[in-house]
């Protein structure tokens, strides 16, 4: 098993060891390329477990800066580390190999990130714990936000901003965050907030002062103020209850940054304040709503114009007038207004009306009751050009291949009736 420095000294990021094992080309577990993997007697390192992501650094060796791209637990307890560039090939020198001494540099940035996002979930959790009893049952660490997942149907806007508060009030009194290893049957003496399943006899308890007890095996601060803050975000619904997302100290500040960076755009749009950017876009919806309902109003009334002029125009022939009309301007939904408008001023009227707008389409419609039968007439005309479409007796509606010659399906139809 590899020794595990992080266990006992979680902010050593430089260490000495030595190579116990290399393989020229393993499959990590997060993806499909073979790369080197190194076993070395102990480690810094930390592989993703618990929620917790796995560190990134560099294993050196002489001139040799090797990049440390993923690090995972085997089952056997070792941890391996897979490594960025393919090995040299042993003739070159300064390829490690067994027995080989390597100095290891884990990435402090990322692993001062990830000790400040897992120590907030701690404090989070527990807040949850305190003042809502909503149990943590599991976490999450992604590369933007973080995110525990509550044991609660409900979350209330108010429940939220009153765990946030309370954690950052554990963060703002900078409270020691302590390492120490008990026996499990100490362990379920002293109430911890989460018993891990019974494996180890061995526990590894991080306590924050007066506050939370919980076992653990990632790598935390010393002292809550390093957490920097708590921001919580979404809250939704998710398998095991409720998800609520959050972001600790650096990612909070690039977050918020991130947000006020696009309420600042969206405010520059309208010319407001940041905290006007709701009423206006509600304004807007209005104004958008107001304004499509004044386009049909028009539509209808420009339909209502056209069908009386073409009626007008139509030739009557045995007491009825046929109304035959494409548009290339307007769209089927416009031909569909155009032909109701004809057909129901109370005379007898067959319209006939095309739209060569993309989707083209044909709409055939009778004054109601009358002699013909638009459904059948349509389907006829849309058979010999493979279009889909149908209706009733008085109206029916179908849409043809593009590039058809509409004009000639609506002379087709005027012959058949
Ligand atoms: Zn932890």
């Amino acid at each position: 098993m590899t020794k595990r420095l992080y266990y006992d000294q979680p902010s050593l990021l430089e260490f000495d060891s030595v190579v116990e094992e290399i393989t020229d080309s393993s499959t990590e577990p997060s993806s499909t390329a073979a790369r080197p993997a190194v076993i070395l007697r102990e480690s810094a390192f930390y592989p993703t477990s618990g929620g917790q992501v796995h560190d990134t650094g560099w294993i050196t060796l002489g001139a040799e800066r090797l990049r440390v791209a993923e690090v995972a637990d085997a089952e056997d307890g070792r941890v391996v580390h897979y490594l960025e560039p393919p090995l040299k090939p042993a003739a070159e020198g300064d390829r490690p190999s067994r027995g080989t001494i390597v100095h290891g540099s884990v990435d402090p940035e990322r692993r001062r990130d990830h000790m400040q996002q897992h120590t907030g979930q701690h404090v989070l959790s527990a807040a949850f714990i305190e003042l809502y009893g909503m149990p943590t049952v599991s976490f999450h660490m992604g590369e933007d936000y973080c995110s525990i997942d509550l044991a609660t149907a409900a979350v209330t806007a108010e429940q939220v901003v009153g765990a946030e508060k309370r954690a950052n009030e554990i963060i703002f009194e900078n409270r020691s965050v302590m390492i120490r290893y008990v026996t499990r049957a100490e362990a379920e003496k002293l109430g911890l907030r989460k018993l891990p399943p019974a494996e180890r006899d061995e526990l590894r308890l991080i306590e924050i002062a007066d506050f939370d007890l919980s076992a653990c095996g990632g790598t935390h601060v010393s002292a809550t103020g390093q957490i920097g803050s708590i921001l919580l975000r979404k809250s939704e619904k998710a398998r095991q209850g409720i998800r609520v997302e959050f972001v600790c100290g650096g990612r909070a500040v690039s977050t918020a940054r991130r947000d006020y960076s696009a309420l600042t755009e969206a405010a520059a749009l309208y010319s407001a304040q940041l905290w006007d950017v709701p009423n206006q876009i509600r304004k807007s919806f209005d104004d958008l709503k107001a304004a499509r309902k004044e386009k049909e109003e028009a539509l209808e009334q420009l339909a209502e114009a056209m069908a009386a002029a073409a009626l007008k125009a139509a030739p009557e022939v045995n007491g009825r007038r046929t109304v035959v009309r494409s548009f290339s301007d307007r769209d089927t939904s416009f031909a569909k207004l155009f032909a109701q408008r004809a057909t129901r001023t109370g005379l007898p009227v067959v319209a006939l009306v095309a739209s060569k707008v993309d989707p083209p389409g044909l709409v055939f419609a009778q004054t109601p009751g009358g002699t013909s039968d638009m459904g059948a007439l349509l389907k006829q005309i849309l058979s010999s050009i493979g279009g889909r479409g149908g209706g009733s007796r008085d109206f029916a509606q179908g849409g043809v291949p593009a590039g058809c010659d509409v004009e000639r399906l609506l002379q087709d139809a005027a012959a058949r009736i």
